[in-house]
């Protein structure tokens, strides 16, 4: 592994630990809120928007939602709400190409 790699890993370690450091909000919470369900179990366009308006409820009280945001954009989700954010949303506020999705990590 170069050095760059190592600090670029150190980095997202640091920011996941800022994450929980702040105490998130959803700890504890039903994980399949912030989550689509299984890809072999569609989920349809009104149950998905009543998901995440839910989770996001949860998301608008979090101490953590800046660094959960900072961790989201370094990791790039392919699924889930980030700081009370879709994974559409958050793409729309940062840069990368729609086809760039480097991790499959979920909230
Ligand atoms: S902002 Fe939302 S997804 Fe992020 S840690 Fe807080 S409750 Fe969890």
């Amino acid at each position: 592994m170069n050095s760059l790699r190592r600090a670029y890993l150190k980095r997202r370690e640091q920011l996941r630990k800022a994450m929980f450091a702040a105490g998130p909000a959803c700890t504890g919470a039903d994980a399949d809120l912030f989550t689509a369900p299984d890809v072999f179990e569609p989920e349809p366009d009104s149950v998905r928007q009543d998901r995440e308006a839910a989770a996001k409820r949860i998301c608008s009280t979090c101490p953590a939602r800046s660094q959960c945001l900072a961790y989201a954009l370094d990791i790039r989700p392919s699924e889930g709400v980030w700081a009370g954010l879709s994974v559409g949303e958050i793409r729309a506020l940062s840069l990368w190409p729609v086809a760039d999705h480097v991790e499959q990590e979920v909230a």
